[in-house]
């Protein structure tokens, strides 16, 4: 069975047996991820029977291309993989002002998280994506983007999927963007957007202290949260707001805290102070995400919150200190953010 190009501990296992040097690898590596070359045949640098052999045993990646978007703006890509057993996931690659180009990752088929707002719950979940599955949506947005002169600079695990519930997987992509020799992407470009922290954040704390941490709040209460968020049954706020403070004394560093504005559920201006309370003295960073309607929303009679009532929620955490930005939609004429793809394609198989 053929294995892929981004597993080392493989590789080096295929050179040993096949008596081929060390040194090599760094040859492939520099290939790889400096120069971007995808077909094996085209590694110069290396001996014709090692490519041989590496085409006989590897592959360079394990996701096709189904379809791929851009908005009329250019500023948006979205690309829709399937995987070699057939499951559809989604990227997409955000070009910002300032090559702030930023990849947006899935790391489930698909998520089983079940948040009432979200489109990609309504396909269950698969199963977890390998750490290549992962990685390889990587190295096609950063050979894209190196192909227009630019280069990929953050990465954000807001895809489909819950990154914690896939962690050894999800970590190891992350070593592969970061390590020097292959993308070099410093960790504190890589964002996990969450909402399964609490059984993880001491592990997580361990392992990624210098990787931004984004949590998917929603609501500053609990009754509230819990009708958009099954997992606060779990672990409720208290729960949530206690491992955060752990982490946040730990790494210093400030929590992206997501919220998402839905018209007449979770907007109400009272909530504007409850969200103040509960992150005042903290370390937060709040994201407002402008509700992003998908096909189905009707049945759920969800609808963004107007900008106004945004930029009202803005104001008053402006005037408590606290710190927060609304997200800008990027991607209205390409049908819409990351699950909404395969969503439609799903549908249709079914
Ligand atoms: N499971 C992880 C990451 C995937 S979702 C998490 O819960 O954070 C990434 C972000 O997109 C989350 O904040 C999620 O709540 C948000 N999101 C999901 N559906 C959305 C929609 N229809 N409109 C706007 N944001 C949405």
């Amino acid at each position: 069975m053929k294995f892929s190009i981004h597993d080392k501990e493989k590789l080096l296992e295929l050179f040993e047996k096949n008596n081929i040097k060390k040194f090599r690898y760094s040859q492939i590596e520099n290939a790889i991820y400096k120069n971007f070359i995808t077909d094996f045949d085209k590694i110069e640098t290396i001996p014709k029977d090692l490519r041989q052999l590496l085409k006989d045993n590897c592959f360079f990646s394990s996701l096709e291309v189904v379809e791929q978007a851009t908005s009329s703006n250019w500023q948006t890509t979205k690309i829709l993989f399937k995987t070699k057993s057939w499951d559809l996931i989604e990227s997409v690659i955000m070009r910002h002002l300032t090559w702030r180009n930023t990849l947006c990752v899935s790391c489930q088929a698909w998520c089983p998280m079940w948040c009432t707002f979200c489109a990609t719950w309504k396909l269950w979940l698969k199963r977890n994506l390998e750490f290549y599955e992962i990685f390889d949506q990587t190295m096609y947005a950063a050979k894209i983007l190196n192909e227009e002169g630019s280069f990929l600079r953050n990465i954000v695990y807001m895809g489909m999927g819950e990154p914690m519930l896939n962690y050894e997987n999800v970590k190891k992509s992350i070593l592969l963007a970061s390590e020097q020799k292959k993308l070099d992407l410093s960790n504190r470009r890589i964002t996990i957007s969450t909402c399964w922290i609490v059984p993880w954040i001491k592990k997580f704390t361990n392992d990624f202290s210098q990787t931004s941490l984004a949590v998917s709040l929603h609501a500053p209460n609990d009754e509230i949260r819990k009708k958009l968020m099954p997992v606060d049954e779990t672990y409720p706020l208290k729960d949530l707001m206690q491992v955060l403070d752990q982490y946040t004394k730990k790494t210093n560093k400030r929590i992206f805290y997501e919220y998402i504005m839905i018209n007449w559920v979770n907007d109400n201006i009272k909530l504007a102070y409850e969200l103040w309370e509960l992150l005042q003295w903290k370390l937060a960073h709040v994201n407002f995400i402008p509700y992003n309607p998908w096909e189905w929303t009707n049945s759920d009679g969800f609808s963004p919150t107007p900008r106004f009532i945004i930029e009202k929620f803005q104001k008053i955490l402006e005037n408590f200190w606290v710190v927060s930005t609304i997200r800008a939609t990027m991607w209205d004429d390409i049908n819409a953010a990351c699950w909404q793809l395969a969503e439609k394609k799903v549908k249709k198989v079914d």
